[in-house]
């Protein structure tokens, strides 16, 4: 019974502070753009776009191309590190699917806990030994997760935000944010301005947090256009564009402001 009222406490506490917005205040948005593994030519023209704008976005690397011996990729990381506008995420460690009999895999999913433990910190330990940190933010190949990968998660301290993790699955010290209808592709690769405007004018007001997912490299000239669009329509509507490190940081600091307000 304890149990349950402080995790209805706690739950109602985390709403709290992920609420504080209302319909006249714009949300927070994390561009989560998928599936780094070398420079192309579309990646670079979606980060010189968001670079001319000033926008933040997050990039999930699959983390074996850290491994891999290319110094010119890791050279262009470490560029975009120290431009301060992204913040790259852990997006596994080799992205693979497969079929074990009749059963579909994937490396989060239906996989031993070992072997999701030994790939979520291998990617850790490259992004380490690369750009000097590890992730602070997670998000599966596929979206695709399991009871071994919430325990594999909460048993890295390294960790502060999941990416479309889903809202059930509470972890301390994590924040997860769950994915909306509010998103970059729909279908998947297909930017498609007009289900951004109507997801974002039927949105919760509640919510002060979006996750929007896109994958560059499957854009072509007349897709990554209305990706521009997207982003300019977002920016018309006072969005404001934030990093999922920068997220939790900011709702760090209204935790502590609300833990100093109830102080005698
Ligand atoms: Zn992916």
């Amino acid at each position: 019974m304890k149990f349950v009222s402080s995790l209805f406490l706690f739950c109602a506490l985390t709403t709290f502070f992920a609420m504080g917005a209302d319909s006249a205040t714009p949300p927070f948005i994390i561009l989560k753009l998928d599936d780094v593994s070398s420079p192309t030519p579309a990646w670079e023209r979606t980060l010189k776009f968001l670079e001319e704008k000033g926008i933040k976005s997050a990039l999930g690397i699959v983390a074996a191309s850290l491994e891999r011996k290319n110094s010119t990729y890791h050279d262009w990381l470490k560029e975009l590190q120290a431009k301060g506008l992204v913040e790259f995420w852990n997006h596994g460690l080799d992205h693979k699917q497969w079929k074990e009999g009749d059963k579909d895999v994937s490396e989060f999913k239906g996989t031993t806990y070992e072997h999701q433990k030994e790939h979520f910190e291998r990617a850790q330990q490259l992004s380490k030994e690369l750009l000097g940190q590890p992730f602070s933010a997670f998000g599966a190949p596929f979206n695709e997760t399991d009871d071994a990968t919430k325990k594999v998660l909460s048993e890295n301290p390294d960790l502060k935000v999941w990416l479309y993790g889903k809202p059930i699955e509470i972890l301390s010290g994590v924040i997860v944010i769950d994915r909306t209808p509010l998103n970059i592709e729909n279908p998947t690769f297909v930017p498609n301005l007009e289900r951004v405007k109507k997801s974002y004018e039927s949105r919760d007001t509640k919510r002060d947090i979006f996750v929007m997912q896109g994958h560059p490299n499957a854009w072509n000239d007349e897709r990554f256009a209305d990706f521009v669009k997207i982003v300019e329509y977002l920016q018309e509507q006072g969005v404001i564009f934030t990093t999922p490190s920068q997220y939790y940081q900011h709702r760090q600091s209204l935790k502590e402001k609300a833990g100093q307000a109830s102080l005698p």
